[in-house]
């Protein structure tokens, strides 16, 4: 049993089942027992591997996004660069290398990063070397134009289950049976859920936190000039359907399996996420593939200049990345890439149709 399992038992056993938003952001963040406050999640030898890091060309083609939108906002003189969830850094630092194609980017840009986990932070200041304020939530980066990147965010952020039974709603809950947790349903009906349709046995995600940052970015981008690109996995239209899933050593394992010790996430609903955007006045652009993206920024380009450096080992490594980065079964189309913007703004290249 994990640490973290002892410690939920007794909750449960004291309190009754926990909501599924609660349990997840006890296993992700708990301050001792969390799994991005004490594990290593990342690379081969971890539980997952993210864009960034399988390539540097996943960052510098978002850095090329980046430095043009600041273009496209007029060129503001100072902006806020902020990321969200950054990991070990690596896209940040990518960002930025790239970005220096565009005279001005680097001098104006002040760095703001969204990171909960201070072990985590300690590797991108590594990282990126150079002056970084963290924040612990969005609310706190200073008002301004900005550029907001997230990688692979707002899947880490807690959501809720409902389960229609018998043409009524239930929450999903984590409780116990048999002295170990277990994934349960609430006793009362859920007011929640009740609009959506659905049949029997039917089950519906929402994701309030993550509407809710979404909005505040939304609202950001209203006040002030900016843009932001959000990249997950996820589908492009809300249906029903659960989602929630644990990875551990590269693994599916059962949500209810080694809390703390694998990562808990969910599939996001883009377009949920859009319309919290643009409830809060941006102006969100149809999201497209991360095939798509990639491919129209330049990916086959870059693989093959990049190759045309290396030797032949080093060349395939790069090709094989770009394959796992664009191909339709790999990660191209699974991941979806949402672009928002201030409103009265062109459309972002790639976004619009091409
Ligand atoms: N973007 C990185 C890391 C993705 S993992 C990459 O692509 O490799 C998720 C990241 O979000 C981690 O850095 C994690 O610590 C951070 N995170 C998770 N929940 C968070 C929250 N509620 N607030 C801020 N950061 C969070």
């Amino acid at each position: 049993m994990t640490p973290l399992e002892q410690l939920l038992r007794e909750m449960i056993e004291t309190e009754g089942p926990l909501r599924l938003d609660r349990y997840m952001s006890l296993c992700l963040g708990h301050p001792a027992h969390g799994y991005y406050i004490a594990r290593e999640p990342f690379g081969s030898s971890g539980d997952f591997i993210t864009a960034p890091e399988i390539s540097q060309m996943f960052g510098e083609l978002i850095g090329i996004w980046c430095a043009a939108a600041w273009a496209a906002v007029g060129k503001p003189a100072q902006f806020q660069l902020v990321e969200l969830g950054p990991g070990r850094g690596t896209l940040m630092a990518d960002i930025l290398r790239a970005s220096k194609v565009m005279p001005g980017f680097l001098a104006a840009a002040g760095l703001h990063l969204v990171e909960t986990s201070p072990r985590l932070r300690a590797l991108q200041k590594q990282a990126i070397g150079q002056p970084v304020i963290w924040h612990d939530t969005l609310a706190s980066v200073p008002e301004g134009p900005m550029i907001l990147v997230a990688n692979e965010f707002f899947d880490a952020i807690p959501i809720r289950q409902f389960e229609r039974r018998a043409g009524r709603w239930f929450e999903r809950v984590v409780g116990l049976a048999g002295g170990r947790l277990a994934l349960g349903l609430s006793e009362s009906e859920a007011a929640q859920g009740q609009g959506a349709l659905g049949s029997d046995g039917d089950i519906v995600e929402f994701a309030p936190e993550r509407s809710a940052i979404a909005g505040e970015i939304g609202g950001r981008l209203a006040r002030q000039p900016g843009a932001a690109l959000i990249v997950d996995y996820g589908h492009l239209a809300s249906a029903p359907g659960d989602t929630l899933q644990a990875l551990r050593k590269h693994q599916f394992v059962p949500v209810t399996q080694s809390p703390g010790e694998s990562d808990i996430t969910s599939h996001v609903d883009f377009e949920a996420l859009a319309k919290a955007l643009q409830a809060d006045g941006a102006v969100a652009w149809p999201a497209l593939t991360q095939r798509i993206f990639l491919l129209a920024m330049g990916l086959d380009a870059r693989t093959a200049a990049l190759a045309g450096k290396a030797g032949a080992k080093e060349a395939e490594t790069l090709r094989r990345a770009a394959t796992r980065l664009a191909e339709e079964t790999q990660m191209g189309n699974l991941f979806k890439v949402l672009a928002a913007t201030s409103p009265g703004l062109a459309t972002p290249y790639p976004f619009g149709g091409t």
